[in-house]
């Protein structure tokens, strides 16, 4: 599967991070994806290429013009034949988590819209498919936010992480927090790797990670816990 991401920003440069680095710089080399960056100053309309103005109102600080916004709807959205969904980060927005994540990875085309100063005009609203944040806490624009959902949905994508297992084990796919990691040496400054780990028995391993999962999960994140419906594996691993 191929996911065609653009995002519409007055920043593109900033998308140099997210592009040139690590797996998601590999899945753009392997066409697993394909990322677009469009200047949002190419879609304004006068000579000084202005994308923001004072909100009405008063007392408030510059907003970004609906304008832009709309002609890149016209001219590259409304052109193709079938419609990308179109995310605006917002601090209103549905908070993201793994689940919307997962959602968002089965589209076939993701637009998202980068907001700056006090937000953009609320009448972009009207050809948005959905506000996503990421979080309750206010960041100066939705270039980080973008990067955040843009990156996390592409490890979803088959192909895009070397092993399955690797992305169905880590926290949240399952309800669950990760179990702990350790690698070479096995007695670091006199700390030990459990025993157990280099016993060579996979399903005592599987067991034993499992137990920490469930545990460190009530420890550190009870709300999911209780939220988690435990299979009958579960159950056993928890009270043996
Ligand atoms: N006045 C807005 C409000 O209080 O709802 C905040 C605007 S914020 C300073 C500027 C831009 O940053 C927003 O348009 C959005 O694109 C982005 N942004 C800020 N916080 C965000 C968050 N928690 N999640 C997603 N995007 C966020």
């Amino acid at each position: 599967k191929r996911i065609k991401i653009s995002v519409l920003t007055i920043f593109p440069g900033m998308f140099d991070i997210l592009k040139n680095y690590g797996v998601i710089k590999k899945a753009i080399e392997k066409e697993l994806v394909e990322i677009d960056i469009f200047n949002l100053r190419d879609y304004t309309t006068d000579k000084h290429k202005i994308t923001d103005k004072p909100g009405y109102g008063g007392q408030n600080g510059m907003v970004m013009l609906a304008e832009p916004f709309y002609r890149f709807y016209d001219e590259f959205i409304l052109s193709k034949s079938h419609k990308p969904y179109i995310v605006l980060p917002s601090p209103q927005g549905k908070v993201f988590n793994n689940d919307l994540a997962f959602e968002l990875a089965k589209k076939e085309e993701l637009v998202f819209f980068c907001g700056r100063y006090e937000g953009i005009d609320e009448r972009v609203k009207k050809i948005v498919d959905k506000e996503v944040s990421i979080g309750d806490y206010v960041l100066t624009g939705g270039e980080i936010p973008t990067m955040v959902i843009i990156e996390t949905l592409l490890r979803f994508l088959p192909g895009v992480i070397g092993s399955k297992t690797s992305v169905e084990n880590d926290s949240f796919y399952n309800g669950l927090l990760d179990h702990s990691h350790y690698t070479k040496p096995q007695n670091f400054r006199g700390m030990k790797v459990p025993e157990i780990l280099l016993s060579g028995n996979h399903e005592r391993i599987e067991t034993f990670r499992k137990k920490e999962s469930l545990l460190k999960t009530i420890l550190k994140r009870p709300d999911l816990f209780i939220k988690k419906e435990l299979s009958e594996e579960e159950k056993k691993v928890l009270i043996v």
